[in-house]
């Protein structure tokens, strides 16, 4: 059973005090207010949510829209739920204000990637409390974020603030595999419901906790963009008693082993340069250095290994391919007439797809070898002078002093170009502060949120939204 958490008057009176005293744009939370108790709920209410399994395929991400309708329901707020195809649902609510400003988005994926149970430590879809982490897949990616949304925005509900933009709370259908039938069907079908929108604040980016405790925060204004690839050969079947000189599979796998050993070229774009030129405020002297003239620097053999052996690092400089997908024969006495293997290759903002797959082409140098493209889309940029990116700005250095707030670009892509491409000023910034080693168990296994994380994530996300209502 869920416990249901309500400010008592006592405290709502509180929050509103000091909400006046602070004209408005001060912290909502009151010295009184129990974190425990928020701490609880929150934990209880991702708990639950990790326990309706959302994994895509198939997604059945209708199941967590409904679970969504109801929370928000038990709140008072009213909700809508769409299903773009059997089974996969989108949720949309608007919390109105005085329309004095135009609307933000707060944006969410339901779905989540496949977790091998056998792997884990835990049961990856039982929602399991412990340490003062809460466990599972999706923990932090991304129903960690959609529940520090929703208790945020219930925040400011519950403290009865006076909103001057409304804000949408939108929960997507299939990011995980490019979105087209959730946040791209969605803005196909539905663009009316967010026309008004101005800013968008989404996952990726997010309070950075680096390994030695600094903190950094990191806000996505770009991102690459995925170029998604199909190479197919085809030749004689047969029986694998009787090997054949050439074949599907050993044609592909030659292919393969020409592009896995073509290294692509180092790029520094202006927008990486100036996120480490950013970075290298909390540096030792030479490495602030090096960051600060980044290009340069790697032309160094000793910084350029240590730079590039760091794969977030690496996929910022340059564009990536990695081979995913293999199918030949299920059957290991069959020598199968096609083999088709897939690559996910990640471009810098600003390339071009098609050289590039004639780029890699040329590697494979097989025209028996033919290459598709699955999914690809242009990245959009969002600006980085914007009053979304001063607040956040203005709410770091309240809670953080010392961290510097850093444009950055996201190595991976999330649904925010589908609203970039609206026009939209769209942030990949979580709010949430996440450790270097809780990233890393992202898509992998064990994935958890500390409960910490969570309490603070849903503090700072409601300063944040009260520095946007100024
Ligand atoms: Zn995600």
């Amino acid at each position: 059973m869920a416990q249901q958490w309500r400010w008592s008057k006592r405290e709502v009176c509180a929050s509103l005090f000091f909400f006046v005293v602070f004209v408005g744009i001060g912290p909502l939370w009151s010295a009184e207010t129990d974190w425990q108790k928020i701490e609880h709920e929150a934990g209880d209410l991702l708990s639950r949510y990790l326990q309706v399994d959302t994994t895509n395929p198939p997604g059945n991400e209708i199941a967590a829209a409904r679970f969504w309708q109801e929370v928000l329901a038990k709140e008072g707020i009213e909700s809508q739920v769409f299903e773009s195809q059997p089974g996969r649902g989108v949720i949309y609510a608007r919390l109105k204000g005085s329309g004095e400003k135009k609307a933000l988005i707060l944006l969410h994926h339901l779905d989540v990637v496949p977790a091998a149970k056998a792997d884990w430590e835990v049961d990856p879809f039982a929602g399991v409390i412990k340490d003062g982490y809460v466990y599972g897949r999706g923990a932090i990616d991304c129903k960690g974020i959609a529940v520090a949304q929703f208790l945020a925005l219930a925040a400011l509900k519950r403290a009865g603030v006076s909103l001057k933009r409304d804000i949408i709370l939108l929960g997507t259908a299939d990011e995980e595999a490019g979105g087209q039938h959730g946040a791209g069907w969605f803005i196909e079908q539905h663009a009316e419901f967010i026309a008004d929108a101005e800013f968008l604040l989404t996952e990726g980016g997010g309070i950075r906790v680096h390994d030695d405790g600094r903190r950094s925060y990191d806000v996505d204004i770009a991102e690459k963009a995925p170029c998604w690839i199909q190479l197919e050969a085809s030749g004689p079947a047969g029986h694998g008693s009787r090997p054949l000189p050439e074949t599907a599979v050993t044609r592909l796998v030659r292919a393969l082993e020409r592009i896995v050993r073509y290294e692509t070229a180092i790029k520094v774009t202006p927008a990486v340069q100036a996120y480490f030129a950013a970075l290298a405020a909390g540096e030792t002297p030479e490495r602030a250095a090096r960051f600060r003239s980044l290009e340069k620097s790697l032309a160094n053999p000793a910084f350029r290994k240590e730079f590039l052996a760091n794969p977030s690092f690496n996929a910022l400089v340059r564009n990536t391919i990695s081979p995913t997908v293999l199918e030949g024969s299920n059957k290991t006495n069959v020598i199968p007439s096609h083999a088709r293997a897939q690559l996910d290759c990640r471009l810098l903002p600003g390339e071009d797809p098609k050289k590039f797959v004639t780029l890699l082409e040329q590697v494979a140098n097989d025209p028996n070898v033919k290459f598709s493209v699955l999914m690809n889309f242009s990245p959009i940029a969002s600006e980085a002078d914007t009053q979304l990116f001063r607040a956040i700005r203005a709410v770091a250095e309240r809670h953080d002093p010392q961290a510097p707030v850093v444009p950055a670009v996201l190595g991976g892509f999330t649904d925010s170009h589908y609203f970039r491409g609206k026009g939209i000023v769209s942030y990949g910034f979580s709010g949430l502060p996440i450790a270097e080693e809780d990233w890393r168990r992202v898509h992998g296994v064990n994935e958890r949120l500390a409960l910490a994380s969570l309490r603070e994530g849903i503090q700072i996300l409601s300063d944040l939204l009260l520095e946007l209502n100024k």
